[in-house]
């Protein structure tokens, strides 16, 4: 039986790597909790400067488009804060300053529930196999939350420990909890609509895509649409 995940958080924080990324991975659920109350974060770890296909395109310009993207997808979805690390695209790795950045975020923001790709999502179907920055922030974020942010003698200039209770993993291939976005799957189309420097040729297929996975996840949890995620219960 596919379980809905009903209770809304205090604070939830969710840490991608490129500009776009929450608004495909979550958005629905992002917007569900803010319009719930919930105090919903995002971090961005890169620019976005090289997600591109057109070599004609300056970064720098891109870098500014993607920026702008994004505040208005933030606006749309309800976050309270959306805050880029300013990695360059394509080049995060996950060492010792890239974890104590995402400590800092999480002690600072004291999120409930933390929100980030599943890094051992490697391969969808034999069409697309997963971003190397979505798997670098993936096990970053798990290696920054349990044990770093919660014990204190890691990065202890990062702030006061504090013990995420649950991580939700985003593009995985083994889902076991959904949230059922049919009341938000519009303002999930319409921030992934926001990311126009990612398909130029218009946002049309961006939405369907979204919808069709919307579905797809809908169908496995019983309701209209929904957003499907591994979850780990850490406690706290
Ligand atoms: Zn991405």
């Amino acid at each position: 039986m596919a379980e809905l995940l009903t209770e809304v958080p205090t604070r939830a924080l969710g840490v991608y790597a490129h500009p776009d990324d929450p608004d495909v991975s979550c958005g629905g659920t992002l917007a569900a909790w803010a319009k719930a109350g919930c105090e919903v974060h995002v971090v961005l770890c890169t620019d976005g400067g090289k997600g591109t296909a057109d070599p004609t395109v300056d970064p720098g310009e891109l870098v500014e488009r993607r920026r702008a993207e994004a505040a208005r997808a933030a606006a749309l979805v309800g976050l309270a804060s959306q805050e880029f690390l300013h990695h360059h695209d394509g080049e995060l790795v996950d060492d010792d300053a890239f974890r104590s950045e995402l400590v800092a975020a999480v002690r600072r923001l004291r999120p409930e529930v933390v929100l980030c790709p599943d890094p051992t999502a490697v391969f969808f179907g034999q069409e697309y196999f997963n971003h190397r920055d979505h798997r670098v922030t993936g096990w970053a974020v798990l290696d920054a939350v349990a044990p770093a942010a919660a014990l204190p003698h890691y990065f202890p200039e990062a702030g006061p420990a504090h013990q995420v209770a649950t991580v939700l993993l985003s593009g995985t291939l083994e889902p076991d909890v959904w949230v059922d976005i049919t009341p938000t799957v519009d303002v999930k189309d319409a921030a992934v609509a926001c990311h126009g420097s990612q398909f130029d040729g218009g946002a049309e297929w961006a939405t369907t895509a979204v919808r069709l996975g919307a579905e797809d996840a809908g169908r496995r949890a019983g309701v209209r649409y929904a957003e499907g995620f591994r979850r780990l219960r850490l406690g706290g």
